[in-house]
C-alpha cells in the first residue's frame, strides 16, 4: 500500500509509478513513431572514407557470372518422399553483348539466345527423406553421390577438376601439396590430408574408401537416415563457387592476358562458412599468388540482401553522389567499422572475416539511386582492424568499378545484367517437374 498523500507531501508510489508510466509510454511512443515515420535528420553519417571512382580506368573486356538455385520437392502418397534439386550455372558474356540488350524492355528471344549460346549448367538431386540408396549404407551412398555429382560428365568433370585444383593448390606447378586435413566420415579418425592429386584413398583406421569431396565435410550435414536441407544448400554454394573458378582456372592455365581482362562475378558474398571455410586459405593463396605473378584476378561478389545492404540503404542519402552528374564513389569498410557499426559486436572473438571471407566489403554509390554492396578480394587476409582502407588493398578495384556502369540493369533496383541473366539460368522455372521426377526415379 502506498503512503497516502498528506497536505504537504504528495503520495509516494503513485507518483513514482505515474512517472514510470509516462517514461514507458514516451519510450514506446518514440519507438512506434520512428518505426512509422523515420526521422532522417537523426541519422548520423557513418565515419567512413569515400573515394571517387577512377574515370580513366579501362573497363574489363569479358565477364563470367555464376549462380545457383535449389528446390525441395515432396511427393504425394505414403510414405512421403522428399528430395532437393540443385542447379548451378556459369554464364559468359561481354559488355558489348550487354549493350545490345534493351535495358528497359529486353527482348525474351535475345535473352534466350545469350543463355543458350553462352551458358553452362549443372543439376543434381539429393535424397532427403524416405529414399533408400540400394546396395550401400546411407552415408557412404550419399558421399558417393556427392563425388559423382561433382564429376558431372555434362560439364566434362571440369568443376571437379577445379575443386582438386583448389584443394591441392595446383597453380604452384612443381609443388605437390596435400589436401587440407579432414575427418573420416565413417569412423571420425583424423586424416592429415590426401596425397597430391588423389581422387580417393583408404581410411587407415576403418578401411573405408574416402573421396576427395569428403575433404569438404558435406557429410557433417547428414544424419543416419536423412540428409538435412542444409546439405543441398551447402553443395550449391560450393558448386557455384567451383563453376566460377573453373573459368578462372581455365584462363590461368591458358591465357593470362585474357584472365586479367575478365571480370568474374558471383551472386552473393565471397564467403564460405563452417567446415567449408577450410578452402578459404587456398583461395586467398591463389589470388595473392596470381597478383604476385602480375596476373590480377578481377573477382567480385554482389550482396543483394542482408545487413550490409540494409546499412547502406539507411545511410546512402548522406553521401555523394547526390546528383546524377556527380562522380560515383566507393568506400571499403574496415574490419573495425564492420564489427562496431554494422554487426554491433562489442568484443568479437576473431578479426572480421578472418576464417570465412576471401573478399572484403566495399560500398559503391554509382548514382543517387544505384547502390551496390560488393565483395572484392585482397589476396591474403589483411590482419589489421583498420583494413581495408584504401584502394591499393583491393585487387583490381579500378577496373572492376569501371565495368559496373556497363552492366547496370534497369529492371530491378541496383541490379547487374550478368547476375540477372545467370539467375534466370539457374532458376528452376524453365525445367518442368517431369525432368526432376525422371532424375528421382532412378533412386527409388
Ligand atoms: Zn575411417
Amino acid at each position: 500500500m502506498p503512503y497516502q498523500a498528506g497536505n504537504r507531501l504528495g503520495g509516494e508510489s503513485a507518483s513514482k509509478l505515474g512517472h514510470l508510466d509516462v517514461l514507458n509510454s514516451l519510450f514506446v511512443n518514440e519507438v512506434v513513431q520512428q518505426f512509422e515515420k523515420p526521422d532522417l535528420s537523426e541519422i548520423k553519417a557513418p565515419d567512413i572514407h569515400w573515394y571517387e571512382v577512377d574515370q580513366n580506368a579501362v573497363p574489363l573486356k569479358y565477364i563470367f557470372a555464376s549462380d545457383g538455385s535449389l528446390q525441395h520437392l515432396a511427393s504425394t502418397g505414403n510414405p512421403k518422399r522428399e528430395i532437393s534439386y540443385v542447379k548451378t550455372a556459369l554464364l559468359r558474356l561481354d559488355p558489348f553483348m550487354i549493350e545490345k540488350i534493351d535495358p528497359d524492355y529486353p527482348h525474351p528471344y535475345q535473352l534466350r539466345k545469350i543463355m543458350t549460346d553462352s551458358a553452362q549448367h549443372h543439376a543434381t538431386v539429393f535424397p532427403m527423406k524416405n529414399i533408400t540408396i540400394h546396395g550401400t549404407e546411407w552415408i557412404s551412398g550419399l558421399r558417393r553421390l556427392i563425388f559423382d555429382s561433382f564429376k558431372d560428365p555434362q560439364l566434362d568433370g571440369e568443376p571437379y577438376e577445379t575443386l582438386k585444383w583448389i584443394l591441392y593448390k595446383k597453380w604452384f606447378g612443381g609443388q605437390k601439396c596435400r589436401s587440407p586435413s579432414f575427418e573420416c566420415p565413417e569412423c571420425y579418425a583424423e586424416n592429415s590430408g590426401m596425397e597430391f592429386d588423389a581422387d580417393t584413398t583408404r581410411c587407415s583406421s576403418c578401411g573405408s574408401t574416402l573421396f576427395i569431396t569428403d575433404v569438404l565435410g558435406l557429410h557433417m550435414e547428414m544424419s543416419e537416415e536423412a540428409a538435412s536441407e542444409t546439405l543441398a544448400s551447402a553443395y550449391m554454394m560450393i558448386h557455384e563457387t567451383m563453376m566460377l573458378f573453373t573459368a578462372i582456372r581455365y584462363l590461368w592455365n591458358r591465357n593470362h592476358k585474357v584472365l586479367c581482362d575478365t571480370l568474374f562475378l558471383k551472386d552473393g558474398p565471397l564467403t564460405l562458412r563452417g567446415q567449408y571455410s577450410k578452402i578459404v586459405p587456398n583461395i586467398r593463396d591463389f589470388l595473392a599468388y596470381a597478383m604476385q605473378k602480375g596476373a590480377p584476378v578481377h573477382l567480385c561478389g554482389q550482396e543483394k540482401t542482408g545487413k550490409f545492404v540494409d546499412f547502406f540503404q539507411g545511410t546512402a542519402h548522406l553521401f555523394k553522389p547526390l546528383d546524377k552528374v556527380d562522380v560515383p564513389r566507393f568506400s571499403p569498410l574496415s574490419h573495425k567499422f564492420i564489427h562496431s557499426e554494422v554487426q554491433r559486436k562489442r568484443e568479437p572473438q576473431y578479426p572480421y572475416g578472418y576464417r570465412t571471407n576471401y573478399g572484403e566489403k566495399v560500398l559503391l554509390k554509382q548514382s543517387p539511386h544505384h547502390l551496390f554492396v560488393l565483395n572484392i578480394p585482397t589476396g591474403q587476409y589483411l590482419d589489421d582492424d583498420d583494413k581495408p582502407n584504401c584502394k591499393e588493398d583491393l585487387i583490381g578495384i579500378d577496373r572492376i568499378m569501371a565495368t559496373i556502369p556497363k552492366m547496370i540493369s534497369y529492371r530491378h533496383e541496383s541490379a547487374l545484367v550478368p547476375i540477372e541473366l545467370v539467375n534466370g539460368i539457374a532458376s528452376l522455372s524453365n525445367y518442368p517437374s517431369a525432368t526432376v521426377l525422371k532424375l528421382f526415379s532412378g533412386l527409388e
